[in-house]
């Protein structure tokens, strides 16, 4: 199997593909202020196999079309919205964050939880804030550095894995030269990272590699990655989390 099939095998059949929490997109939800008692059309990019994405579609009255463009994520999430009772509130999109087929203002929120460093957040923002009807908001989660200075070897592993990594500050400034206003920030918790990314992760490690016996290299030289920025994150988690950026689209 080529490494991108080992990877959705490892991912899949966990609830989340990246550090986030119910908690944590419940406060995001509150930050923008997105009420209950009004319809809205959200568009959740970059959903995995949809952990906020059913999540925004209990809390809300919302009409959420999640993209990604793996389509075993999607059946997954397809799945888990049929057994919620929730397949008529979302409708699941194969395709690309690069080339959306969204129209001008077709949507009140645009959503992407751990997803949009795979455009790059400033790119991201910018091209994809033409989707939002003016006065809509932007919730994003972005890996980001929470103190100003850091040891030299997280640097550089970070560097090398998303050059995009910065402080929030830096982040915040994006937001406003590419026409948002920030209406929140918060630091994602560790337990977002472990308890609820990390620790599942590892626990899907040996069956992962026990089915993946033919491709042993491979599926190995995986797992080491992964143990690898697991390590890292368990030594240097005081120097970065996720933040999430909550904005509004000006004019
Ligand atoms: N939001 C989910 C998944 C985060 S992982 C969660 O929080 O659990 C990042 C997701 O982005 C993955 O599901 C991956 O398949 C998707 N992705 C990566 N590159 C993409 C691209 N170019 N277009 C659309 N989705 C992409």
């Amino acid at each position: 199997m080529e490494d991108l099939s080992l990877l959705i095998d490892l991912h899949k059949r966990n609830r989340r593909q990246g550090p986030g929490g119910e908690a944590e997109t419940r406060q995001a939800i509150a930050l923008a202020n997105l009420q209950k008692s009004e319809p809205l059309r959200i568009a959740d990019i970059g959903c995995g196999t949809g952990a906020s994405t059913l999540q925004l579609a209990q809390s809300l009255n919302a009409e959420i079309t999640a993209v990604d463009f793996l389509p075993d994520f999607i059946e997954i999430l397809k799945g888990n919205a049929a057994t919620e009772g929730l397949s008529d509130k979302i409708k699941p999109l194969v395709c690309s964050m690069e080339q959306l087929p969204f129209a001008n203002e077709e949507f009140d929120v645009l959503w992407s939880e751990g997803a949009i460093y795979n455009i790059g957040f400033e790119k991201g923002v910018q091209e994809w804030r033409r989707f939002l009807k003016p006065g809509g908001i932007l919730v994003a989660s972005e890996i980001t550095w929470t103190t100003n200075t850091r040891p030299d070897e997280l640097q550089h592993y970070w560097d090398a894995q998303y050059s995009e990594i910065a402080t929030a500050s830096q982040k915040i400034k994006i937001l406003e030269h590419s026409g948002y206003s920030p209406i929140g920030y918060f630091v994602l918790p560790q337990v977002c990272w472990l308890e609820n990314y990390y620790h599942p992760l590892r626990a899907a490690f040996s069956d992962f590699l026990k089915r993946n016996n033919d491709d042993d290299e491979s599926a190995a030289s995986i797992v080491e990655a992964e143990e690898l920025e697991i390590a890292l994150y368990e030594k240097n988690k005081s120097y970065y989390s996720y933040g999430m950026y909550v904005a509004q689209k000006l004019g």
